[in-house]
């Protein structure tokens, strides 16, 4: 077998125990030459990338020196989970590079939605997040749409400078990435790397016909987003993949709604009134009074109400419970990251409180819809 131990593509050490982490090669892999990780073996044969992970800390760490360099950084979010996949403090580290935001899976949206509005609310969330945004592209990674309009952004916004995409995980980056590189890149240009500084991680980069490169950048772990709590297949059910049909619930004080066993949403003091559930359609929402729902959660989390499954439901932690005042004449979100939004509808004021798995990001913001 062949003794190489770093890779002759990037550099980075090879590794053969975790396929979601850098230097990855399949144990057969090794015997084959040249000796590459998978990830630059699937950018060279399949003209894709593949998903490498890290924690906030450490990615940020990377980053810090993108502050130095003239660059433009395309951060990829979800708009199903803004506020849960939006890279926070992400201009603290650039400098001050500007920052397009890719809106992915803007097809989930309900249809016949004003996406001017979107963008406008997209802006002024990334405005409070310190983001400066030049540009805002509403895409859909599924749907192909909003690609081509993504590249033209980045031909307008790039002025020879490189072009570093960065994303939470599940955000449809490597469908971004891949899209980018089948747009620019001349397959017959060497991979070339970058060392980050005071680290072991080298990167792959795409080369543009300018000289600069594309660089693409580990999906970054948070852990305040439920779709990293869950299992795969509890993925599938809280992700949704059609468009949300909202469900609309009128509600007396005093009345709760379970989202399987994931989250509890109770209406603590207010008029009757409705709110309204953007989650995925997969999901069962289960309505009940406040003074039974603790019995309901005890004698049926992981049965009837799930997901998650009776044994998956010791591995997530407990909840915490957030109170939320909504002001009278505001139109609001409760936000649960990884769940969706409940949308407050009349504008008389509630008192609510969400119970989450704790960590799990959970806030009021101005209403999406
Ligand atoms: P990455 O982890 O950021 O590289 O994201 P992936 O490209 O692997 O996508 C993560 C998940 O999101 C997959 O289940 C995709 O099918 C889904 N996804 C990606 N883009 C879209 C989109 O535009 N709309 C919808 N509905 N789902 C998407």
């Amino acid at each position: 077998q062949n003794t190489a131990t770093s890779c002759s593509g990037c550099g980075v050490k090879l590794q053969t125990t975790d396929a979601s982490k850098l230097g990855y090669i399949p144990e057969q892999a090794l015997d084959r030459e040249p000796v590459i990780c998978q990830r630059c073996f699937r950018i060279k044969n399949y003209n894709e990338a593949a998903n490498i992970t890290l924690d906030q800390g450490e990615f940020l760490k990377i980053l810090g020196h993108v502050a130095e360099k003239q660059a433009l950084v395309v951060n990829i979010v979800d708009i199903f989970d803004f506020e849960g996949s939006i890279v926070g403090g992400l201009q603290r580290f650039i400098g001050n590079n500007p920052v397009v935001l890719a809106v992915n899976k803007i097809d989930l949206l309900p249809r016949g939605m004003n996406m001017n509005r979107i963008v406008n609310w997209v802006r002024k969330q990334a405005k409070e997040q310190g983001l400066k945004v030049v540009d805002i592209v509403l895409c859909s990674a599924k749907r192909n749409m909003g690609f081509d309009k993504v590249i033209e952004v980045l031909d307008t916004h790039r002025q020879g400078r490189d072009v570093y995409v960065v994303g939470a995980t599940n955000v449809g980056k490597s469908t971004l990435i891949n899209r980018l590189i089948q747009g620019y890149s001349d397959l017959d240009a060497e991979l070339t790397t970058s060392r980050y500084p005071g680290t072991t991680l080298d990167l792959v980069e795409i080369p543009l016909d300018d000289g600069k490169h594309i660089i693409d950048t580990p999906g970054i772990v948070y852990t305040s987003r439920m779709t990293e709590l869950v299992s795969r297949k509890d993925l599938g059910t809280i992700m949704p993949d059609k468009p949300i049909k909202p469900i609309v619930f009128q509600l007396n004080e005093e009345q709760s709604l379970f989202f399987g066993a994931l989250a509890r949403f109770d209406f603590l003091k207010g008029e009757r009134q409705s709110f309204t559930c953007y989650v995925s359609n997969a999901l069962q929402i289960h309505r009940t009074k406040l003074e039974k729902a603790d019995e309901l959660y005890a004698n049926h989390a992981g049965v009837m109400l799930q997901p998650p499954s009776k044994d998956e439901l010791e591995d997530l932690p407990k909840w915490t419970k957030h109170q939320i005042r909504v002001p009278k004449g505001s139109e609001s979100d409760i936000f649960i990251s990884g769940i969706g939004w409940i949308r407050v509808n009349s504008d008389l004021g509630a008192l609510l409180e969400v119970h989450a798995p704790k960590g799990i990001k959970v806030l009021l913001r101005d209403a999406l819809i």
